[in-house]
């Protein structure tokens, strides 16, 4: 019986594995095949407070596990498959092992979501893409669009006009929901094109690659085929959450809920980072929940006795 299992291993995960092991508890940190976050798939971050000059995304996760490592947690590069948690004894499932612990911290994360198109999966990963800065590079002089009015796609769009010739951005309403400041960058970025009440109908291609997109004109009740080499979406993200459904209560986008500070609606199981947080998404704010999440634990451990 271990005293706490954290799953995942963004930044939530990786700080309350370095602050449950400086706490001498020994964590098991079973951080998935994919593992290190959403931030494995980003470039630069300027924004995590004491990189001045900024770090890349990879970079940064590696010396998080280093500094996990150092005190003593134990990782795991496998996917949890099925928890059963109401019990005193947490357990864990990967494949056919089990794993039980007094104490469990979920920091799943959120994934980028899709359109489900048929025509999206057959070309994912060969023009259909949700990441613009794993990708952008390879659309030098190409024609591309974003599907998505908020600030992921706005960031994305601004992002891809460092490559592409053209970028459309497809927006299904007459507005953008993106903060003042990005909007006005996309408006102001003359490789931009906003497609107003558009939505996707169909990635269009031909063998392996993107040829074009047939779009639907809500507000005309009009069908039009544009051409391009490229789609990116920018349309939110969903919660990993799927597999502690039914035990800890979620809300309606399946947000896995607190109920106070980090603790979940089961004794002994703590929730951090984006799996909870619809806000924020931040590395730094999920770091900070991934503290408060071993700090709780540790002390929910202690009054238990241990
Ligand atoms: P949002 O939920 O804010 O925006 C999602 C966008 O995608 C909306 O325009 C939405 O349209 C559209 N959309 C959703 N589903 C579909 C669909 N099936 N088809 C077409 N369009 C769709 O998500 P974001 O990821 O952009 O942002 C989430 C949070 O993260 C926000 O709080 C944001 O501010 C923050 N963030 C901040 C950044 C920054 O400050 N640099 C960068 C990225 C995110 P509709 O409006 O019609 O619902």
């Amino acid at each position: 019986m271990r005293n706490v299992i954290i799953i995942g291993s963004g930044p939530a995960g990786l700080t309350a594995a370095i602050y449950t092991s400086r706490a001498n508890l020994q964590p098991l940190v079973i951080a998935g095949q994919s593992f290190g976050g959403q931030l494995m798939n980003t470039t630069d971050v300027e924004n995590y407070p004491g990189f001045p000059e900024g770090i890349m995304g990879p970079e940064m996760m590696q010396k998080f596990i280093k500094q996990a490592e150092r005190f003593g947690s134990e990782m795991m590069y496998k996917d949890v498959t099925k928890v059963e948690l109401s019990d005193d004894s947490k357990k864990v499932w990967v494949g056919d092992e089990m794993f039980e612990a007094k104490a469990v911290i979920i920091a799943t994360g959120a994934e980028p979501k899709k359109l489900g198109l048929d025509s999206e999966e057959k070309y994912w990963g060969k023009g259909v893409s949700s990441c613009a800065t794993c990708d952008g590079a390879f659309y030098r002089d190409k024609v591309v669009s974003v599907v998505g009015g908020g600030d992921s796609a706005a960031e994305e769009a601004l992002f891809l006009t460092r490559f592409a010739s053209k970028v459309y951005m497809i927006v299904r309403k007459d507005e953008l929901r993106a903060s003042k400041i990005m909007q006005d960058r996309v408006m102001e970025n003359e490789k931009i094109e906003v497609l107003w009440n558009r939505e996707v109908k169909e990635v269009l291609g031909d063998e392996n690659v993107v040829t074009g997109l047939k779009l639907y004109d809500n507000k005309n009740d009009a069908e039009k085929n544009i051409e391009l080499q490229g789609m990116f979406l920018g349309i939110g993200h969903m919660p990993k959450s799927e597999i502690f459904q039914g035990q800890i209560t979620s809300n309606d986008n399946g947000y896995l809920e607190v109920v106070n500070g980090t603790y979940s609606n089961v004794d002994g199981v703590f929730i951090a980072g984006d799996v909870n947080d619809e806000r924020y998404r931040q590395a730094v704010t999920a770091s900070g929940s991934g503290c408060m999440a071993a700090i709780d634990a540790e002390r929910w451990l202690e009054a238990q006795g241990n």
